[in-house]
């Protein structure tokens, strides 16, 4: 029952590492001016504020425990998760008439937090009345994730990440001139224990969604731009 007009899609990208899930999200946000809840960004803040908190409280053992996990490469719990972008997320759904649409980004990372998620925005009034789950999968083969991971590089200065097709011609950054330099954890046997990672935890998430007939898929595999343009459309944008 919204009267026929459109919900408001909150958006996540699901993908394998060098899918470029993460730039299209970025050229979302840039483009429709979407709200961003960016799980690993609101991670990094507390972890950071550690020393503002104040001796022995609640507050401190929490953000202690998080980064102990954080720094092992460890997943943090969902539920710690989920109760530190729910705030953010409330405060957009309030204020909504402000707001073309949510993007989540870095969650969720687990089937829990996906049904989480989805079960917030079936039950919570003004969210399930305005908006709409709208997962997007990038789907690029295993064979291509090692052909990018492995040829992509990085600026040794200002960190940007340049891709296959741009590294094979450049030798410095465009940006700051920096040397480009292929990145320590872009290795062989790490891109496999990130493909087995997305096995264990994100292909539950996908197979939730497409369950549902909620999951919208593209083709990975093409130009930035073309990926773009079948976003667009299949999101209704
Ligand atoms: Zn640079």
């Amino acid at each position: 029952m919204n009267d026929g007009r459109k919900k408001k899609p909150v958006i996540f990208f699901l993908g394998l590492a060098g899918s470029g899930k993460d730039t299209q999200a970025e050229i979302l946000v840039r483009k429709y001016k979407f709200d961003v809840i960016n799980s690993g960004a609101i991670l990094r803040s507390i972890t950071g504020s550690i020393t503002k908190l104040k001796n022995g409280s609640r507050e401190e053992y929490e953000v202690k425990e998080i980064k102990k996990i954080m720094n092992k490469g460890g997943l943090v719990p969902t539920l710690t998760i989920v109760s530190r972008w729910l705030g953010p997320l409330l405060e957009i759904i309030r204020n909504q008439k402000r707001h073309k649409g949510i993007m989540f980004t870095g969650s969720p990372r687990k089937i829990a937090e996906a049904w989480l998620l989805h079960e917030f925005f079936l039950n919570w009034p003004d969210a399930k009345k305005n908006f709409e789950v709208a997962p997007v999968e990038v789907k690029i083969s295993e064979r291509e994730v090692f052909r990018r991971i492995l040829a992509r590089k990085q600026c040794e200065k200002c960190k940007k990440i340049f891709l296959a097709e741009d590294s094979k011609f450049l030798k410095n950054c465009n940006v700051c001139g920096g040397r480009l330099i292929r990145r320590k954890d872009d290795t062989h046997s790490s891109v496999l224990a990130r493909i087995r990672e997305y096995k264990k935890y994100t292909a539950p998430v996908i197979r939730y969604f497409k369950g549902l007939k909620k999951l919208r898929i593209v083709n990975g595999e093409q130009t930035v731009e073309k990926v773009h343009k079948d976003v667009v459309k299949t999101l209704g944008l």
